[in-house]
């Protein structure tokens, strides 16, 4: 095993040779995607890596400068503001 797949980050799958002979492939994990919290659709302008190079990454690439920006879509955002301003309007 080479020393760079010695790490968490690979993921290690078994797989079985024609001749029968077992072998482990490494994977490199897959990276979740930021989505929105309410309809699970994809957000843009947030970028997704692994946590070490989030950690580096500035705030303006991981997020979107906007009231719930990075955590709800436009959508669901318009929405919410919308039910809110009604709400207070009734009382
Ligand atoms: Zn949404």
């Amino acid at each position: 095993m080479e020393p760079r797949f010695r790490s968490r980050s690979y993921k290690q799958i078994k797989k079985k040779l024609p001749s029968g002979k077992m072998t482990i492939h490494f994977v490199k994990k897959k990276v979740n995607v930021a989505v929105c919290a309410v309809c699970k659709i994809r957000l843009n302008g947030v970028k997704s890596d692994i946590p070490a190079k989030l950690k580096k990454m500035s705030k303006s690439k991981k997020t979107v400068c906007r009231p719930y920006g990075g955590y709800l879509c436009t959508k669901c955002i318009r929405t919410n503001i919308k039910n809110k301003y009604m709400g207070t309007i009734k009382q």
